[in-house]
């Protein structure tokens, strides 16, 4: 029997959920395996009997929350896709203001009509099985993805940063430029694309393991002589730091 497979979304511009319509070809050959089940963007019938949902977009509101624990409930493997589901997102820029202020600057009069709460992504609600970062994710390591799950193979994701990717295309470092970019503590999978156009990374894939990221975080330290403060303040474009502190 195909595995019965859902999408869904929560406070997110939708850009994830409409990377996988992009796959064209690719999602031919996809639907050939798999029976979709659920997916708002691209179906109108439901059935919530599911194998694997992914979800993007962060939990903002009341309803997302109650939205989450209810895919959880009916889907045997949860999956997050994009850096709204993995970390927040953009959304979590939201946190470093009051209430009053970003509700008035969004809503203007009608804020009393939108409940929102602090954002948040999904694995601060309920287990995640899996998450496929990015802003938006990777569209091959979706498929990855999927293969895997079909052929029952283990998944992971690339646990080396960004600057692996980058000095394997032979770009030269931002750094040297004087420009301040988070390569060096962010999870590599994404061809180092920012870089590649001349844009400094911005975390959107999130940190790297803590292994990883001990070594990665003295590099930055002492080698770009960047101080932990810079560093986390970019980290929070797309939610990536957490609690905590470089090692
Ligand atoms: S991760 Fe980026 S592309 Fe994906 S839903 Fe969020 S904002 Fe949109
Ligand atoms: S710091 Fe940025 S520009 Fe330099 S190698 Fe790493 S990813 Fe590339
Ligand atoms: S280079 Fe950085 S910001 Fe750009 S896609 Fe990759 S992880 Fe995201």
């Amino acid at each position: 029997m195909k595995p019965k497979i859902a999408i869904f979304s929560l406070t997110s511009c939708e850009g994830c959920s409409l990377a996988i319509l992009e796959l064209e070809d690719h999602l031919l050959d996809i639907l050939g395996a798999v029976e979709i089940v659920n997916f708002r963007e691209g179906m109108t019938d439901r059935d919530w009997d599911i194998d694997i949902a992914f979800v993007d977009g962060a939990v903002s509101t009341p309803q997302d929350a109650k939205e989450i624990q209810h895919i959880r409930e009916k889907s045997r493997v949860l999956v997050a896709i994009g850096a709204c589901a993995c970390l927040g997102g953009v959304n979590t820029l939201k946190n470093y203001q009051s209430e009053s202020d970003y509700r008035r600057c969004v809503y203007g009069d009608m804020a009393n009509y939108f409940p929102t709460t602090r954002a948040k992504p999904l694995s601060a609600i309920v287990k995640v099985d899996y998450e496929l970062p990015g802003c938006p994710m990777v569209k091959e390591e979706f498929l990855e993805f999927v293969k895997c799950m079909l052929m029952g193979k283990v998944f992971r994701l690339p646990d080396s940063p960004v600057c692996v990717e980058c000095k394997k295309r032979g770009n030269p470092c931002l750094y040297d430029q004087g420009i301040f970019c988070l390569g060096p503590v962010t999870r590599g999978g994404c061809s180092a694309i920012c870089p590649t156009f001349g844009s400094k990374c911005e975390g959107c894939r999130g940190l790297i393991s803590r292994e990883g990221l001990a070594a990665a975080g003295v590099n930055i330290r002492e080698t770009y002589n960047a101080s932990v403060k810079d560093v986390m303040d970019d980290l929070r474009l797309y939610g990536a730091y957490q609690e905590g502190d470089l090692p």
